[in-house]
């Protein structure tokens, strides 16, 4: 950890929640923003969203049971989503439905302008990935792409689901070996893409993000993420919206 380090530790023992010492300097060339989707670019997480709105409630025992690491995200995923009897239409217009934080388009903007870099890396589903970014004038591309810093799509991991008549089949195409827990293994993409930049800054909201983000020079938390950084002691930035991390990142000031 860097200069975050005078984060939400420092306020603390000031005893003062809500004044930051040091912001984590503007937004760089050499930058990778590394940031989750649900929760995170969307308003609400994509699947609890999906399953509140269907009144699905054994699929919380689900989640519980994914939050508790006794199943990993992939059986969680394909559980879940095999819950939802929806024909492909109705499936879009309820994803469509969904809000997202417009502060991303002011960071994606400047990340070109800057010619840093930015990747969208999600343990949910690249149909609705893709279809909500797309509701907001984003195209998206493979994840990888994010190395050559593209000026018109946004490059993204995620896990693939396709809407059929016969329900969402997902497959998990960035498995990582040496993880059990991810069907998209976000420390994985980490550790591979650092080396490129000189800072990995993290952005996101949840128990998918726990294990990556310790890995990140700067960390923008909320949520559950923010709960796991307090109790370990470690630095990070909380905010409630996008806005907030584009202004500690110079963004729009
Ligand atoms: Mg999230
Ligand atoms: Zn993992």
């Amino acid at each position: 950890m860097q200069d975050s380090s005078k984060a939400k530790q420092g306020t603390e023992q000031a005893g003062c929640e809500a004044q930051v010492t040091g912001g984590p300097g503007h937004l760089q060339r050499e930058d990778l923003i590394f940031i989750d989707f649900d929760g995170t670019i969307s308003v609400e997480d994509t699947g609890i969203a999906v399953i509140n709105a269907l009144e699905l409630d054994e699929a919380w025992e689900i989640e519980y049971q994914w939050r508790r690491g006794e199943i990993d995200s992939m059986e969680c995923l394909a559980r879940q989503w095999g819950m939802v009897d929806l024909s492909p239409a109705a499936i879009y217009r309820m994803i469509d439905s969904f809000e997202m934080d417009h502060g991303f388009s002011d960071m994606a903007e400047a990340v070109i302008q800057i010619g840093a870099g930015l990747v969208v890396v999600s343990d949910g589903l690249d149909f609705y990935v893709d279809r909500m970014l797309g509701h907001i004038g984003w195209e998206t591309c493979p994840g990888e792409m994010v190395l050559q810093r593209p000026r018109h799509c946004i490059p993204r991991f995620a896990n693939r689901g396709v809407v059929t008549d016969e329900g969402i089949q997902i497959s998990f195409p960035h498995r990582s070996e040496q993880c059990s827990q991810c069907g998209n293994c976000k420390l994985e993409h980490l550790m591979r893409l650092r080396r490129h930049f000189s800072r990995v800054i993290y952005v996101g909201d949840g128990h998918s993000d726990l294990c990556a983000a310790r890995f990140a020079d700067v960390v923008f938390a909320k949520d559950a993420l923010e709960d796991d950084f307090r109790q370990a002691g470690r630095a990070y930035y909380p905010f409630a919206e996008l806005a907030d991390v584009n202004a500690l990142l110079g963004i729009g000031v």
